[in-house]
């Protein structure tokens, strides 16, 4: 396919986090349409099987502390491909408008007056937590989420950790495990009490997948003495955080879903 012969277009697709199974159809079908695919390091492998095989991979991730692909790069890649009639997959970690610079891309395409569509994904913040049964909005004890980073953009400030102290939200942080210490001081000194339950996940939903419970106050100490916790992994903060249910096995969730009320008022409805 070229210029004369079809416009090329975008789309910016949520790979969910991990697992290649937490695709959506919508994603599997933008995959199975793409030429050219550019895709980041948080990525499974296993997603790029629904890519055709005469489809070209691109890698352009920018794990912190490794070599990264400039984002104007990125742009301009994205942008070339796709005035070369190319259908183009910008494959993205989780979701692509959550901490995914997504927001950046549509403007830089629609910019250069490229078509640009965006399928969501499954984020981190919710399935992640989500996969060592945490309930991020269990009415019982959380009346919201805040999905917060922990990394304050270059030059500029972080979140206001002592208004999100006071916000009775489950706070759950992406990026946070490498400055945990200077997101717990401010939660606390703000008055949130150090037994607040807290809990990390880290690479949820992949083979590595590791969990801890704790508190608030011992969060940090956690942190520093299991390795293995390491990023990519999200911190909860809240109540919720003490809850958890894990169903490990496909069958122990069926058997849930099985007999949760609300499937049985989708059957009665037919
Ligand atoms: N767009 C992504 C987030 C990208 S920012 C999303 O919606 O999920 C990268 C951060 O996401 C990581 O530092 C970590 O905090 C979180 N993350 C991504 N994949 C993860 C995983 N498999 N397990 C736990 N956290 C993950």
């Amino acid at each position: 396919m070229n210029a004369r012969t079809a416009p090329g277009r975008v789309t910016l697709v949520g790979a969910g986090p991990g697992d290649a199974d937490l695709l959506t159809v919508r994603a599997v079908k933008a995959l199975r349409r793409a030429t050219v695919a550019l895709v980041d390091d948080l990525v499974d492998p296993g997603v790029l099987r629904y890519l055709r095989k005469s489809a070209r991979v691109v890698p352009v991730g920018k794990r912190g502390g490794c070599v990264s692909t400039p984002q104007a790069f990125i742009h301009r890649l994205m942008v070339a491909e796709a005035r070369q009639g190319e259908q183009v997959v910008r494959l993205k970690g989780g979701d692509p408008f959550v901490f995914g610079r997504g927001g950046e891309e549509v403007d830089a395409l629609r910019e250069a007056g490229i078509e640009v569509e965006v399928v969501s994904g499954l984020t981190a913040g919710i399935a992640g937590p989500a996969a060592i049964g945490i309930p991020v909005t269990d009415r019982r004890c959380a009346s919201g989420v805040a999905l917060v980073t922990g990394h304050a953009q270059p030059g500029g400030e972080g979140p206001d950790w002592a208004a999100l102290a006071r916000c009775g939200l489950t706070l759950v942080v992406y990026m946070g495990t490498q400055r945990v210490g200077e997101i717990v001081a401010p939660l606390l000194a703000a008055g949130l009490a150090a037994d607040t339950p807290a809990a990390v996940v880290s690479a949820a939903h992949t083979p590595r997948q590791r969990e801890a419970r704790c508190t608030l106050g011992t969060l940090a100490d956690r942190l520093a003495q299991d390795p293995g916790l390491g990023s990519p992994a999200v911190l909860v903060i809240g109540a919720v955080a003490a809850l958890g249910a894990v169903m490990e096995s496909p069958e122990e969730v069926e058997t849930a879903f099985r007999y949760s009320p609300i499937r049985g008022s989708n059957e009665s409805f037919g």
